[in-house]
């Protein structure tokens, strides 16, 4: 038996995904985002560029990909020409944007598909994940991020029901405030060498704002003293934070400020949020984002556009969507109706009465293997509104035998109004 790599799964009950796949682009359509595609391949080299190489994403968690070609040298993937896995897609969506020579701004868009990481896989923690992401390349304005936030607030609390979670939002300031930030807090770690971690020494060197991600304890109580970010900002940055915070307030959307929020990555500045639930238990992030105003240049655009956004894990959505799955409103999906021939005679009709059907726009199965009874206890189990049944009679009288499978009752409607009755079925 082959099974499946280790940190991937079979989703073969896909219906609470497809719920939030669903939920999510109306919602996202309701914005004017439109939805791309890009590809799940992408040079190694835009990941370095964009998320930093000292980033744990791109030195230790990239899932790198050779051609078996490659192996005997006549297509050498080497250095910047090595091809990976995304392990995310904000650094793509820039890269098209720049690539495909998009000129209105700002670029609201929005994709679906898998991620990869090589990190330990646990609950919520898969290798390939599913994410949305979604990107508004050039906008400037701090009420785009108001905006984007109210509307991942509003999917979450009233189009998926959500309760149990919290917004948490910090501002990073501009690049200036955060040199002027990494002096204190070098000043401060110097001064307290002797209490870091392992972990927290080397980040002191290599990307020193990562030390508030640390896990222990006593790092985490010695920060408790540490300089904060909202006291080395400047005059703009000072009243553009005041500003969101206002926004915010406006629009009901309730949250914490929590100071210690970096989110990890080099690319940030200014606004950076995460949605939190403690139904998640430690991965309990499932959405997260923020402004990036440099990545766009950084990467090879001639010129700046500060940019905004976030991505949902859809992974862990699920995992939440599940305790509220009584609450959802499924109506979208259409009521089911199984076709039941009673002998081999009626197959051909069962085929033409299921086509017509089709046309009409009803949804119908149609059973052909087994007993009547087992094609019924089938037709059962499939969630059927009803069976509708085609025997010898039926066959001669161009009628068909509706049996409703909760009540019981049974109705013998011309084959030519069937479609019509089905439809005013409640
Ligand atoms: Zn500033
Ligand atoms: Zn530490």
């Amino acid at each position: 038996m082959l099974s499946r790599v280790r940190g991937t799964r079979d989703i073969i009950d896909s219906r609470l995904m497809l719920f939030a796949i669903n939920a999510i682009t109306k919602q996202m359509q309701k914005y004017h985002f439109k939805q791309i595609i890009t590809p799940i391949l992408e040079p190694v080299a835009l990941f370095k560029r964009s998320l930093g190489c000292e980033t744990d994403v791109v030195s230790k968690e990239m899932f790198i990909v050779r051609s078996s070609s490659a192996e005997q040298g006549s297509d050498v993937a080497q250095g910047d020409d090595e091809i990976c896995l995304r392990p995310e897609a904000t650094a793509s969506v820039v890269r098209a944007f720049i690539e495909e020579g998009i000129q209105t701004v700002p670029w609201k868009v929005f994709l679906f598909g898998s991620m990869f990481r090589y990190e330990r896989p646990q609950k919520g923690r898969y290798r390939e994940f599913y994410q949305c992401s979604m990107e508004l390349i050039g906008a400037h304005s701090l009420a785009y991020d108001a905006q984007l936030i109210s509307m991942l607030d509003r999917l979450f609390r009233q189009s998926l029901t959500l309760e149990a979670y919290a917004l948490h939002l910090n501002f990073l300031g501009c690049p200036e405030d955060r040199v002027l930030f990494k002096e204190q807090v070098t000043v401060f770690l110097e001064a307290n060498l002797a209490a870091l971690c392992e972990t927290c020494l080397k980040r002191k060197d290599a990307n020193i704002l990562r030390v508030f991600d640390c896990k222990s304890e006593t790092c985490q109580q010695l920060y408790v003293k540490a300089p904060l970010l909202t006291d080395c900002f400047c005059e703009e940055c000072d009243i553009e934070w005041c500003e969101l915070r206002h926004q915010l307030e406006e629009l009901s959307v309730p949250f914490v400020h929590m100071p210690r929020l970096v989110r990890g990555l080099d690319y940030y500045n200014k606004t950076v949020f995460e949605f939190v639930s403690p139904l998640l238990g430690a991965q309990s992030t499932f959405c997260g984002g923020g402004r990036y105003d440099q990545l766009v240049k950084n990467l090879g655009a001639k010129e700046d556009q500060p940019s905004v956004g976030a991505a949902i894990g859809l992974d862990r959505l699920v995992l939440l969507l599940e305790a509220v799955q009584h609450t959802l409103d499924f109506t979208y999906e259409p009521k089911l109706f199984a076709i039941v021939p009673v002998s081999e005679e009626q197959h051909s009709l069962a085929l033409q009465v299921a086509d017509a059907l089709i046309r009409a726009d009803v949804c119908v199965d149609v059973f052909f293997d087994g007993s009547v009874k087992n094609m019924m206890r089938k037709a059962d189990k499939s969630g059927a509104k009803a069976v509708l049944l085609l025997g010898g009679d039926e066959q001669k009288a161009g009628t068909v035998k509706v049996k409703q499978m909760q009540s019981g009752a049974e109705e013998t409607i011309k084959q030519i109004d069937i479609a019509h009755y089905l439809k005013n079925l409640s």
